[in-house]
């Protein structure tokens, strides 16, 4: 019986009859971090990485049955050790370790390496199996450097403001919202929709500093500012209310030409909070595991890769949905 498998609920540990980021209603459920296609309704138990506890609760309820352990602290059931692990990839994201009569296995949930300034710092976690998310596993993926793109950005808000214009900044509202609003050179008023401004409240209470910024109510008239929306949050009226504006949007998509992303947008700033093709090999080649299931995207590359390299990998098809980039 392995550690971990695919059943049609999420991944399940049969040693200790829980699920990892399951997709459906289950009995007990790891979860990995608090986006939405990871930490979805209908657990009758949580458990999550500590950090994320207030942000899962922001949007599932905040009568969820659920416990938080801090990062590297072991817990168990029925004998199996599991822990969580800085992922990177936004505030209070792990993942997740699972041992086992001395078998490790490590599931990444989705990371990246870059430091973000947000997000706990990732780090490797060695492991017999390891099953990462491979959103950009493609070799065409390669980041560059956060501070390039937050340049452009400052830039950019910049050149508007001369031409008298708000600039709008499209971003899922954890996450990429606080990293944008940590990262980018202020030179202005900055407003947030009211969805990222309830994510960055929580992430300031985890000790994150950001420059001043105000949620964007109905009397708010912004002028040369910036303002940060989820990209479900521009509706036509409140894009008309913002008068003359530039429209940007921060997403690892943005790096792929000719996407549908594209065309309602001036400006794409192709920053992920995902690894790149790269970020995936130097994972495999840091936890030294032998054995590696792809999941998320298409990981029909990745494997076909790593096994001319001598692993033995294996795709576990799309478990989640489109993933936020
Ligand atoms: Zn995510
Ligand atoms: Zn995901």
């Amino acid at each position: 019986m392995p550690l971990l498998e695919v059943r049609p609920e999420g991944i399940y540990c049969p040693a200790a009859d829980v699920y990892l980021d399951p997709y459906r209603a289950v009995g007990k459920a790891i979860i990995s971090h608090a986006h939405s296609d990871h930490a979805r309704w209908g657990m009758n138990h949580y458990i999550a990485p500590l950090s994320s506890v207030n942000l899962i609760k922001a949007r599932l309820g905040k009568n969820i049955s659920i416990v938080g352990y801090p990062y590297g602290e072991s817990f168990h059931i029925q004998g199996v050790h599991f822990s969580f692990h800085p992922a990177g990839h936004i505030p209070g994201s792990a993942q997740i370790r699972v041992e086992y009569k001395g078998e490790i296995w490590v599931y990444t949930g989705d990371f990246k390496w870059e430091v973000d300034g947000v997000s706990e710092p990732f780090y490797p976690v060695p492991c017999h199996t390891l099953i990462t998310e491979c959103t950009f596993g493609f070799p065409v993926f390669q980041w560059r450097k956060q501070e390039h793109w937050f340049q452009k950005m400052g830039e950019w808000w910049q050149n508007n403001q001369i031409e008298n214009k708000n600039t709008v900044v499209l971003a899922y509202s954890l996450g990429k919202a606080q990293r944008i609003l940590k990262n980018i050179p202020p030179c202005g008023n900055i407003y947030v929709h009211p969805a990222v401004a309830e994510m960055t409240e929580i992430t300031q209470d985890l000790g994150i500093h950001f420059p001043e910024w105000k949620k964007l109510d109905a009397k708010d008239k912004p002028e040369r500012s910036l303002i940060i929306l989820p990209p479900s949050g521009q509706s036509d009226g409140l894009l008309k209310r913002l008068g003359d504006v530039e429209i940007g949007m921060a997403s690892g998509w943005m790096g792929v030409r000719g996407k549908r992303s594209w065309s309602a947008v001036d400006r794409g700033f192709p920053i992920s909070d995902h690894a790149d093709w790269k970020g995936i090999i130097d994972l495999v080649d840091a936890t030294q595991a032998q054995t590696i299931y792809a999941t998320h995207g298409n990981p029909d590359v990745l494997v076909r890769y790593l096994t001319e390299k001598g692993k033995d990998a294996r795709a576990w098809g799309a478990l989640f949905e489109r993933e936020e980039g």
